[in-house]
């Protein structure tokens, strides 16, 4: 029952729930139950309050529901009377063109969609992926054009955390068999970083693990930073060291970082359902602590958690309010030896429809397809450059990525260009707060003094 998902979830999304529960009622007691109560949602929604546009859309698509809970009969009656089944076509195709024509233009006004809205795309048919895509690629194409900013992870400490995220393989009391190391040097981080940038990297990550640095970790990273810049001063370094306690970020700004990552992850709902040693409200601190300083804050999310549309709408808004200048997707690598060990809910299409939705949240700002997508958006990863303009190059923090080459041959062959080192990422309007230094010591121009 294809029109099913889309009549309840795409037209009035907010009631989405309630209708397909009502839809499954009317299956389930052979229709009477189910019928009578979609019956009343649909009286409910054609109050005055409702606009006649809207009204119109609510009220075809309850129709839908209403005919299609009645199974059998109507499916019979679509496959024998053609005209009937491109009637419920068109009157489907024509709500989704709404949604998606609504979502892009108020993603290209700057506006931030409406929940329902959000929720409407989560909920759009795997059929329709295209239509999704196409309509977020023209948001992406607006303010990045075709060019994909590539990254770099270096795990500069890797395992032995205190924390226990159950997505993560350096939990405290993960078996899974990563690499456990202490801190790397500078020299060594400085050479991964150099072979990055060579292979076409803009900006260098440097992450370690653990519940959040110590002053001698900031002395290690502050070392670690001006190895890097000593050999491109213009790369863009960010750091990831879990929470900050005062004054830290102003140092790593002093030592010359550009950005700091810390993603929300999931929900303030959810959080407590992947954590116990930190709150979601602690991640939120250390971000805005970030910004504060003045270092260009990045903090995105990991699906596939088992959250729900719902969860995946409120972290999407809860970033927005952060304001960020980058967006990291993650996808679940369900590692074995921790808690989501084996757990797959993602389909590439799923991972699409979070994409597209990050994009129409987020369309001047760095939406940057991180872990898991080999594995889980596998044929279909060349779609989502369309909606994301930034991606990992390389290996991840505990698990391997695909090579290089393919990652640049598959950047090549989808029509995109990778962005190098001089240009600018993020569009005039809404530029970094930091603007990466060319002058004084290191290079050949004077001092801005
Ligand atoms: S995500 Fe970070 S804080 Fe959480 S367990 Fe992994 S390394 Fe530790």
């Amino acid at each position: 029952m294809p029109c099913v998902a889309l009549a309840t979830g795409g037209i009035e999304p907010g009631l989405a729930g309630l209708a397909s529960g009502l839809v499954n009622t009317a299956r389930q007691s052979g229709g009477v139950l189910g019928l009578a109560a979609l019956t009343a949602v649909a009286a409910a929604t054609s109050s005055p309050a409702h606009d006649a546009p809207a009204l119109d859309r609510v009220v075809h698509g309850y129709a839908i529901a209403l005919i299609t809970a009645a199974g059998p009969p109507f499916s019979w009656l679509c496959s024998h009377y053609k005209p009937l089944a491109e009637r419920m076509s068109r009157m489907t195709h024509t709500v989704l063109d709404d949604l998606l024509n609504s979502l892009t233009a108020k993603a290209l006004a700057g506006q931030v969609p409406h929940r329902k809205e959000m929720l409407g795309l989560l909920a759009t048919e795997d059929d329709d992926i295209l239509d999704v895509v196409a309509a977020g690629s023209r948001v992406r194409r607006t303010y990045f054009g075709m060019r994909v900013k590539l990254n770099h992870l270096v795990n500069m400490k890797s395992g032995l955390c205190p924390e226990d995220c159950h997505y993560c393989s350096q939990r405290l009391g993960s078996d899974a068999e990563i690499m456990k190391y202490s801190w790397i040097t500078a020299n060594e981080a400085a050479r991964n970083a150099r072979h990055a940038i060579a292979a076409g990297a803009k900006r260098v990550c440097l992450v370690a693990s653990g519940r959040g640095p110590g002053e001698r970790d900031i002395d290690r990273v502050a070392d670690t930073i001006a190895a890097i810049k000593d050999a491109a001063p213009a790369v863009e370094v960010c750091v990831c060291l879990g929470l900050l306690k005062a004054g830290q970020a102003d140092r790593l700004r002093e030592a010359g970082a550009h950005a700091y990552n810390h993603n929300l992850n999931t929900s303030a709902e959810n959080y407590a359902d992947i954590c116990s040693t930190h709150t979601f409200d602690d991640r939120v601190q250390t971000v805005a602590a970030a910004q504060r300083a003045g270092l260009s804050p990045c903090s995105g999310a990991i699906f596939g958690m088992g959250e729900s549309d719902a969860d995946i709408v409120s972290v999407a808004l809860a970033l927005r309010e952060l304001d960020p200048d980058s967006v990291p997707i993650n996808f679940l690598i369900p590692f074995q030896g921790t808690p989501l060990g084996g757990h797959w809910e993602l389909t590439p299409q799923r991972c699409l429809r979070i994409l597209a939705l990050f994009r129409f949240v987020f369309p001047d700002v760095e939406v940057r397809l991180a872990g898991g997508r080999e594995i889980h958006l596998r044929g279909l990863q060349p779609l989502a450059l369309h909606l994301a303009n930034s991606m990992f190059l390389g290996d991840y923090l505990t698990s391997e990525g695909q090579s290089g080459d393919q990652d640049r041959t598959m950047i090549a062959d989808a029509g995109f260009v990778i962005e190098g080192i001089a240009e600018q990422t993020l569009p005039d309007a809404r530029h970094d707060l930091v603007t990466i230094r060319r002058r004084g010591a290191g290079t050949d121009q004077p001092a801005n003094t």
